[in-house]
């Protein structure tokens, strides 16, 4: 009989968390590897937020909290969504978990039943199908192509709607793409979503404080308000505020969807860490001057790597609006060998290649269901990204 259970069987360990732990283990053995592979932020927390965690501990705010966060800090969310996003939430409609991918957990476990769909628009974080897959549900993949921005299409998303679709899951600015909504392609997909009044609106919005060039990332909400008695708005402090290690995720919306979360986290892990929970409060409501300087950094490295990359033969890298990653394609690499004779046969071997010869760590687009392309992360110092693009722009010149 086999250890683990169907359900865990149906899906796989994170490929990008796979990528880094080969790239650190290179790295303990002594080797020369640059990881392009892990969506943190090479920045620290910012002192302000570190320093009133330990006024939390020296407070005493080491116990249990209300399994949906500390009002403090749900207080805190609701204004932080009406500053930034321009929704107005309460209290009682906030939920905080141990980082935003327990709440994607919950929603999903929390509402679905065998067999309902959920239609994802890919490429498409990793771990979105595999979600949905644990709960029992059936993920929908919508290509969304290069030529368009790997942006969704309203037909396309018209399309995919069916009787048994359950969620429609949007990331937006989109990790693994950078792509990013206009508000007026917002309102295209948000029309089509007010057609079907049985789909739930699930808008992961972790990015969308990182735009650049002037881009105003549109959220579902600010665009349709009517959608609010079926959206959950996720959000959390890992990216925008450095703090991955933190585990602070949270969602607004509506009060029985919200209810149901915490019943089920009441049952899992119980309330995110208290000292935690004090650190986002601040993180959310103090000054909010590092965020800006951090993406002042972050637009001048997709620019250097978005350049970069397109100087290198068989690459074809789109510049995009937000979140810290690009998604150039290598099909042009496809084929080709390399200096150390290995056959590019997909985009696995691309990146595996790259690792092995020049020591530079992506992640293959298989592993955002979008072969073909590559993943880079930029959310490293510019001076170590310099000279990843070197290796890079080296390899490709040397494949024949
Ligand atoms: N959503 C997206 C799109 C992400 O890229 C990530 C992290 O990589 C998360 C959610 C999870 O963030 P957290 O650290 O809050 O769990």
């Amino acid at each position: 009989m086999s250890l683990t259970s169907e359900r865990l069987d149906r899906i796989q360990p994170s490929l990008t968390i796979a990528i880094s732990t080969v790239a650190r283990k290179m790295i303990a053995e002594g080797k020369n590897v640059i990881s392009l592979s892990q969506g943190e932020p090479d920045f620290d927390t910012p002192r302000n937020v570190k320093d009133a965690a330990i006024a939390a501990m020296e407070r005493g705010e080491t116990k249990y909290t209300d399994v949906a966060g500390t009002q403090a800090l749900r207080k805190a969310v609701t204004q932080k969504f009406a500053r930034d996003e321009g929704i107005e939430y309460k209290p009682e409609e906030i939920i905080i978990s141990t980082g935003a991918k327990q709440v994607l957990f919950n929603a999903m476990v929390g509402t679905l039943n065998a067999g309902d769909e959920v239609v994802i628009p890919s490429p498409c974080w990793v771990s979105y199908p595999d979600i949905v897959t644990l709960a029992d549900g059936k993920p929908v993949l919508v290509p969304c192509s290069q030529n368009n921005g790997f942006k969704l299409r309203p037909e396309d998303l018209e399309a995919a709607i069916t009787p048994k679709t359950r969620w429609f899951m949007l990331n937006n600015p989109c990790n693994p793409t950078g792509a990013a909504y206009s508000k007026d392609e917002m309102k295209a997909l948000t029309d089509v979503l007010m057609r079907h009044p049985h789909v739930w609106v699930l808008t992961d919005d972790i990015y969308d404080s990182l735009v650049y060039g002037g881009f105003k990332a549109a959220t579902v909400l600010a665009v349709e308000p009517r959608l609010k008695d079926r959206t959950l708005t996720v959000h959390g402090v890992s990216k925008a505020y450095a703090m991955t290690g933190w585990r602070i995720g949270f969602a607004g919306g509506p009060v029985p969807l919200i209810k149901a979360m915490d019943k089920l986290q009441s049952q899992s892990t119980s309330n995110p860490n208290s000292i935690a929970q004090a650190a986002a409060v601040e993180a959310l409501t103090g000054q909010q001057d590092t965020v800006e300087a951090m993406r002042k950094v972050f637009e001048e490295r997709r620019d250097l790597v978005v350049d970069a990359l397109n100087k290198c033969p068989g690459v074809h890298c789109s510049r995009p609006d937000g979140a810290f990653y690009v998604y150039p394609s290598i099909q042009g690499c496809i084929g080709k060998t390399t200096k150390g004779g290995t056959v590019i046969k997909d985009d696995e071997a691309f990146a595996l290649a790259l690792l092995n010869e020049e020591g530079v760590a992506t992640v293959h687009g298989a592993a955002f269901c979008y072969p073909g392309y590559i993943r880079i992360s930029y959310a490293n110092a510019t001076e170590e990204l310099r000279e990843a693009m070197t290796r890079i722009q080296r390899f490709c010149e040397g494949l024949h």
